[in-house]
This record gives C-alpha cells, sequence and structure tokens, in this order.
C-alpha cells in the first residue's frame, strides 16, 4: 500500500490477515529493593539461606493475535500491565519469554539493525500530548524527524508529507512553522498522530492517547483516528481506561488482570455478554445512572494484588465474587455468598464486632451454615472477638478460599466460549470444559 506522498509499505499483510501474534509472552522485572538480595546467610546447619531477588511478574503469558486493520482495545485496572504489555510487543522492553511476531518476523529474535527498520513499521502514541513534542521544534519538523531518522524521502519529499499528514490530521498545513505551544491538546495529538505516520507504519501503539482531553474533544481526536484506520489500512492496539472509549473505537477488546489476559472477544460481546467475573465486574464499576443495578453482585473491591506475589490459582479468586464454592463443604448457594462476603470484610476488617449475633445477624442472615463449615466460622468469630483479625483472616481464607478449585488450579487459557461464537475466549473454571 502506498500514499498519494509516495511512501511504500514492504511485506505486505492483507486487511483481515494475522499482523501481530503474541506467544507465552512474559516480562518480569528484578524488584532489587532490599539489602538482602541475593546475600546468602549461614543458619549453621549446613542450609544456608539464600534470600532470591524478587520478581515482578508485570506480564506473565499472555497470548494474542492482532489482525490487519483492526483495533484490539485492552482494558484492565492500574497495575494490570497493560502499559508494560504495549512496551514489551514494540521491543522497548525486553521480554523475558515468549515470542512476538510482527508480519510473520519474531521480533525476539532479530538482529539490532533489523529491529530497528522494522520498527519504523510499528508507532506509539502517548497520553500526553504536550510531553511528548519538544517545545523548541516547528511542528513541521516533528512530523519530518521520524522520515529523516529513517532515511526516507529527499529534504523537499518529507517537508511535502508533513504539510500532506498535517492537512490529513485535521490541520491547517499553512501551520507547518508553528511551535506546539501555539496549539491546543487535541490539536498536539493531532501532531503526534501526524508524526506517527509519517514513515507510513501498519501498526500505532496507543497508550491512552485521548485521556488528557476534554471529552468533546475526545471524540473529535477518536474519529479522526478511525478515518486515518480506513484510509491508511492501519491497525491499533489501544489502551484507555474510560470503557466507553474502548467501546467506541474497538473491533475486539481483550481483559487483562495481574499479569494475564482474562478475556478476549468483539466487542459487543465483551461488553453485553462478558463471561469472566472480573470482566462483569469491571463492567459493573463503570458508574451507570440505574437504579436497578445498585448492590448488584460483582461490583470490585479491594486493591489489584502486588505482581510480586500473584495468588495462585486463578489470580482474580482474591476478589473474585464468584469463587467456586470449595469441595468438602456442603454449602447451599446462599450459605457460601455469605460466607464469602464474610471471609472478604474480615481480610479488609471493613466491620466494627459488637457482639457474635450482630455479626453473624449481618453476614449470615442469623445462622451460620451447618456443619464443619459453621464450626470454621465460630472459630473465626472467636478470634474476632479477641481482637485477633489476622488469625481470624488467615483460618477462613485457608480453610475455605484456598481449597476452591481456583486456588488450586490454574485456569486452561481460553476455553473456547462454543455459545457465543469462535473469537470470545475466557479463563475461568466456571468455564472449563
Ligand atoms: S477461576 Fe474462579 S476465581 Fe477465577 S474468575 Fe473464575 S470463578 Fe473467579
Amino acid at each position: 500500500m502506498s500514499d498519494s506522498v509516495g511512501m511504500k509499505r514492504r511485506g505486505e499483510v492483507e486487511l483481515g490477515e494475522t499482523l501481530v501474534e503474541v506467544n507465552g509472552l512474559k516480562k518480569h522485572f528484578i524488584d532489587n529493593d532490599g539489602i538482602l538480595t541475593n546475600i546468602s546467610v549461614d543458619t549453621g546447619d549446613g542450609f544456608p539461606l539464600k534470600y532470591q531477588p524478587k520478581k515482578v511478574r508485570a506480564v506473565d503469558g499472555v497470548n494474542l493475535t492482532i489482525e490487519k486493520g483492526e483495533t484490539l482495545g485492552l482494558v484492565g485496572e492500574s497495575g494490570c500491565g497493560k502499559s508494560t504489555l504495549l512496551r514489551t510487543i514494540l521491543q522497548l522492553l525486553e521480554p523475558t519469554e515468549g515470542n512476538i511476531y510482527f508480519k510473520g518476523t519474531d521480533l525476539t529474535s532479530i538482529s539490532k539493525d533489523e529491529l530497528r527498520d522494522l520498527r519504523k513499521d510499528m508507532q506509539m502514541i502517548f497520553q500526553d500530548p504536550q510531553s511528548s513534542l519538544s517545545p523548541r521544534m516547528r511542528i513541521g519538523r516533528i512530523v519530518e524527524e521520524p522520515m529523516e531518522a529513517h532515511g526516507l524521502l529527499t529534504k523537499d519529499e518529507r517537508q511535502r508529507r508533513a504539510k500532506y499528514l498535517l492537512e490529513k490530521v485535521g490541520l491547517d498545513p499553512s501551520h507547518y512553522n508553528r511551535y506546539p505551544h501555539a496549539f491546543s491538546g487535541g490539536q498536539r495529538q493531532r501532531v503526534n498522530l501526524a508524526r506517527a505516520l509519517s514513515v507510513n507504519p501498519d501498526f500505532i501503539v496507543c497508550d491512552e492517547p485521548v485521556s488528557s482531553l476534554d471529552v468533546s474533544i475526545q471524540a473529535q481526536v477518536l474519529n479522526t483516528m478511525k478515518e486515518l484506520q480506513e484510509e491508511f489500512g492501519l491497525t491499533y492496539l489501544f489502551i484507555a481506561h474510560d470503557l466507553s472509549v474502548i467501546r467506541y473505537i474497538s473491533d475486539r477488546v481483550a481483559v487483562m488482570y495481574l499479569g494475564k489476559v482474562v478475556e478476549i472477544g468483539d466487542t459487543d460481546t465483551i461488553f453485553d455478554n462478558p463471561q469472566h467475573p472480573y470482566t462483569k465486574a469491571l463492567l459493573d464499576s463503570i458508574p451507570v445512572p440505574n437504579p436497578h443495578r445498585r448492590g448488584e453482585r460483582g461490583v470490585l473491591k479491594g486493591d489489584v494484588p502486588s505482581p510480586l506475589n500473584p495468588p495462585s490459582g486463578c489470580r482474580f479468586r482474591t476478589r473474585c465474587p464468584s469463587l467456586i464454592i470449595p469441595e468438602g463443604f456442603d454449602f447451599r448457594e446462599d450459605e457460601w455468598d455469605y460466607t464469602l462476603s464474610f471471609i472478604r470484610a474480615v481480610k479488609r476488617r471493613d466491620f466494627t464486632f459488637k457482639s457474635r449475633d450482630k455479626v453473624v445477624e449481618r453476614f449470615f442472615d442469623g445462622t451460620v451454615p451447618r456443619g464443619d463449615a459453621g464450626s470454621v466460622i465460630d472459630n473465626a468469630l472467636i478470634h474476632i472477638e479477641n481482637s485477633d483479625w489476622q488469625e481470624a483472616s488467615e483460618l477462613l481464607t485457608e480453610a475455605f478460599e484456598e481449597q476452591s478449585i481456583c486456588a488450586r488450579a490454574e485456569p486452561q487459557t481460553y476455553t473456547q466460549m462454543e455459545d457465543t461464537g469462535v473469537k470470545h475466549k475466557t479463563a475461568c473454571h466456571l468455564h472449563q470444559t
């Protein structure tokens, strides 16, 4: 494909074909926060204690494909690894493990020169249009710079192309000689778009590109991005914390939690028929002025756990409202719901203990579950009465939460959702076949 200012692409991939394929991608950081890192301590028993550096598992086994011409939206709370995933895909961060294929070439196994050459076809747009533009450069030069860095076109051709692209992104090409400070936030993001387009990329990675803009300006910039996608056959990987932005711009959506993609599917399917409890909770947490949804289960509580020490099994299990009933207990559904709410409340210490009866009334509708489960809960209540919340929490967690299949086994990656079409996949024991 080429545009009217004569820029051709190499290694053409047709619309609908796979442009990017990510297999088993991991990015771990070493957390050197302590002086004990990598030190052996002689314990006197012949078994020295070795302090290992701690690993932050920011991205921990991601598989996905992105088709030429589509927009894949990436969602998840802060700290789920979205930005790290984007940067690792672009090789701005070196992966710890896994492969990234771009137009069939494995980016993890090519030389620096080959990567530099290919990087031209993969551009990135950042959140803050102000800080990503040099205040001392005229916008025309800003747009020309990547072409010059890659040795593309003559000086005159670069200038012509910069003006052509400024017009394409909705700016007046006669403003070529102005400095960034003369433009609004939305216009500066348009300059960034023109700059990214200057080297005629196939793939643009967008990290919260409209988050800092007013809502009305956001819509205009998103519309321009859609038009440019159509015209230039662009492929976007797009992060936004505003889920309405993701719904508007994306063809498909991937939901990320604590370093893993837990659900991926067509945008309408993800928003209208989510299957993973995390996706449901994320969508439920969007403020909707709907009185019928008040108090609904599934709204996210608590924080994302540390990627230094992620939970065993399913990583969402410490917050999941649908945690599967542990084997060995004879819970009714409602009893398990009550018990799970109680476990979480004890963990967060978010009630005051006035009397056993009051707590039982509040969490169990007046009666603790029967049998062994009831005995565990009674013991936990005694610990709380003695102000030993930690002991109570550990007892409940070990007896119930950690006995669930959700804690004991990682859900298989991407079980096919047969009832919702071939492109919808999730990773949750509720949907394992
Ligand atoms: S695997 Fe279990 S904890 Fe994880 S999302 Fe599914 S039900 Fe919840």
